[in-house]
């Protein structure tokens, strides 16, 4: 079986900055760490592969600048098999459709994958649209809030996993190959790489692929394949400091049923 991971490399920090000019996000003096949903992602697909008979490859593939080579060499540590970096500077300035064209195509170049795995959301752009986006590329069955896989099942043709809804969770089957968009639980503990697994890393493939390795015209990728336009970026305005209400709750629900009377609220 084959286990693809799509991980990215984020700046270190919430406060994500972007250039007011070109509307993209400043990555320029901000360290860089692994996505951490993408992490969990990758958790999850070595879980996978220490629980099943079967021979599992995971390569972990990333788009990015050419330092995003350190967050697959951890993956590398963390246990995928392989990996491949996407780099050109056709690629650059990408929206999230022209992402998904890219690693979809990196995907299908891979051939018969069983299940890409995603994170939810990245930690920078936050659309979470990138993992729907990949499957839409391959015409393939997508899951999206996925917080465990049950099984995957070659045999039968199909992955049950367990989704995060609204509700609380539910149980869903779909039909292989699948792109599994997944999110952690409270509690998640990373595996945490010790001195050998750095050391056996280093003797792992890292390829790096191009343009020319993915084919196509250059005009469907980066920012020439981008759909969408970034008009304005801005900050919301800092919210006030709020009114504290330190009474008892019977006398603390009066307080704030007045106080919504009094801004017409009620
Ligand atoms: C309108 C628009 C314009 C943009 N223009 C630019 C720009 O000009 N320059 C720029 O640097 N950024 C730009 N961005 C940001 C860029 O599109 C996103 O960083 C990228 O497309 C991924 O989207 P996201 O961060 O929302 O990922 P999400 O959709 O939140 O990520 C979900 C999952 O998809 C996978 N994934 C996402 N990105 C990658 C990747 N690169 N490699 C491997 N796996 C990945 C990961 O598993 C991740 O957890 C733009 C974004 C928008 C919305």
């Amino acid at each position: 079986m084959l286990f693809v991971v799509l991980v990215k490399q984020v700046p270190d920090t919430t406060e994500v900055e972007v250039d007011e000019e070109t509307g993209t996000i400043i990555r320029e003096g901000v360290p860089s760490v692994l996505n951490a949903f993408d992490e969990f992602a990758l958790n999850e697909a070595i879980d996978l592969k220490e629980r099943m008979d079967e021979d599992v490859e995971i390569i972990a593939v990333s788009m990015g600048p050419p330092q995003a080579k350190d967050a697959l060499k951890k993956c590398l540590a963390i246990g995928a098999d392989s990996a491949i970096l996407l780099t050109d500077r056709v690629f650059a300035g990408a929206d999230t459709w022209a992402t998904a064209v890219t690693l979809g195509r990196a995907v299908k170049k891979i051939g018969d994958v069983d299940v890409v795995f995603a994170g939810q959301e990245a930690s920078d752009g936050n659309t979470a649209q990138v993992g729907p986006e990949v499957a839409a590329q391959l015409g393939i069955s997508q899951l999206t809030f996925v917080a465990d896989i049950e099984k995957v099942d070659k045999e039968s043709g199909h992955i049950i996993c367990k989704k995060e809804t609204d509700e609380g969770h539910v149980r869903i089957k779909a039909e292989l190959p699948a792109v599994i968009a997944c999110m952690p639980e409270p509690g998640f503990e990373p595996k945490i790489p010790n001195v050998r697994d750095i050391m056996k890393a280093k003797k792992k493939s890292l390829d790096e692929w191009t343009f020319e390795d993915l084919g196509g015209d250059e005009e469907e990728y980066g920012l020439d394949g981008s759909e969408s336009v970034v008009i304005r970026t801005y900050s919301p305005p800092p919210k006030g400091e709020g009114i504290k209400i330190e009474e008892k709750p019977e006398i603390a629900a009066e307080k704030i049923i007045e106080f919504m009377e009094e801004e017409g609220l009620l």
